[in-house]
């Protein structure tokens, strides 16, 4: 994260409130993942954080994307719309996944022209990609266990495994290539056997497929999940990546392209969040401070991501646990019941959270007139 002076200062010059990007954390966080996973291609899952900046710095560093809507891919294509367009195509091909299985049959007929793997889970899907994006490349979508996972994903997507290789016969009938397997292990999967056992299920897949003569297959996408480091209870993600290692070497042959959907991971813990007192009660015995953001904004994620973000003070003091209420007129809008700050904060004093970099501001509205947090992005 930046320096308590730099928030400060962007704090006095912007205003609040106020999201404060640092382009050098996601370039470590990129190399940290390529350095623990070096079999493993990442393709940043724009969905965490769709900012534009943030998908050039990750493109300059060699990432390839996750998108799951049109506007997600044009994101992404804007980073390669100067280059020819065969070498685009190529690009494309290559370095993105339209990682939604669902998609409307508009969807499919924009997308049908730039020839990209989409994943899919059933034969309805079969059947629209057949129709409307038959130039697509296919990769299934395996339903895993997210047992432990912060956020589940298990129950809206994925083929069970015993249907598997029926789709895949079923999408190579319809006269489409299925590349590969994905799945999805749940966010912030901090249980690291979900891991293990969903490499372990696509390995039986890709062999029972096989077994079954289809050859073609030569991608495993072991998607996102990959845990940020939001307090010491979280295992670090060398662990993770050796056990991952461990397995794809064992089950997977070299000429297999891996593939991984990280989100959270890369910018998490790129982003700061900083706002400012506005108003301050005592409520039932309680410190209550009011700031001018909440969980219709940056905090969204408190009420879409299940996650919990500590408020933090510039200043020191004598402190007491308090309450913190975002803005809005809406009991939901609190942050924390339970944060410690001194008791002395004024109005106009700023407060500041960490690690808010994933499903923050992806997910802000303009819910009762308070407009987003401002963007500000270092990036030396
Ligand atoms: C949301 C999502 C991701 C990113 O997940 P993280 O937990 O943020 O890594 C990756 N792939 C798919 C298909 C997703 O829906």
């Amino acid at each position: 994260m930046a320096a308590l002076k730099t928030l400060q200062q962007l704090a006095r010059q912007h205003g609040t409130p106020l999201f404060v990007v640092d382009h050098d954390v996601l370039r470590r966080n990129y190399a940290t993942f390529r350095k623990y996973l070096p079999r493993v291609q990442a393709y940043y899952a724009v969905k965490a954080n769709p900012d534009a900046a943030i998908v050039k710095t990750l493109y300059d560093a060699g990432a390839s994307f996750d998108v799951a809507s049109m506007p997600e891919f044009m994101i992404v294509h804007d980073c390669i719309k100067n280059l020819p367009i065969k070498q685009r195509q190529d690009w494309i091909w290559d370095k993105i996944i339209y990682a939604n299985p669902i998609k409307a049959n508009e969807t499919l007929q924009e997308l049908d022209p730039y020839k990209a793997l989409v994943t899919y889970d059933n034969s309805e899907e079969i059947r629209k990609i057949r129709k409307y994006a038959p130039h697509s490349g296919l990769v299934l979508r395996l339903k895993v266990a997210n047992t432990g996972a912060m956020v589940e994903l298990s129950s809206k997507f994925g083929a069970a495994s015993g249907e598997a290789v029926d789709l895949i016969l079923e999408a190579d009938k319809a006269g489409l290539v299925v590349e590969g397997l994905s799945f999805h292990v749940g966010s912030q999967t901090t249980n690291f056997e979900n891991f293990v056992q969903a490499i372990n299920l696509a390995a039986d897949v890709y062999k029972e497929a096989n077994d079954r003569g289809y050859t073609k297959m030569n991608l495993l996408d072991i998607g996102g999940g990959f845990p940020a480091p939001y307090d010491a209870t979280v295992k670090p993600f060398r662990e993770l990546a050796r056990k991952i290692n461990a397995e794809l070497d064992r089950l997977f042959p070299k000429n297999i392209q891996i593939l991984a959907e990280p989100g959270r991971f890369m910018v998490a813990t790129a982003g700061t969040a900083v706002s400012k007192i506005i108003g301050k009660a005592v409520r039932d015995g309680k410190l209550c401070y009011y700031v001018d953001d909440g969980v219709y904004h940056t905090f969204s994620g408190i009420v879409f991501d299940h996650c919990h973000y500590h408020m933090n003070a510039f200043k020191k003091g004598p402190a007491q646990i308090c309450t913190v209420f975002g803005p809005t007129c809406d009991a939901l809008d609190v942050i924390s019941m339970a944060e410690e700050l001194p008791s002395d904060l004024e109005r106009g004093d700023l407060l500041y959270s960490v690690n808010i970099g994933a499903y923050s501001v992806a997910s802000s509205t303009p819910f009762n007139g308070f407009p987003p947090a401002r963007v500000v992005h270092i990036n030396r």
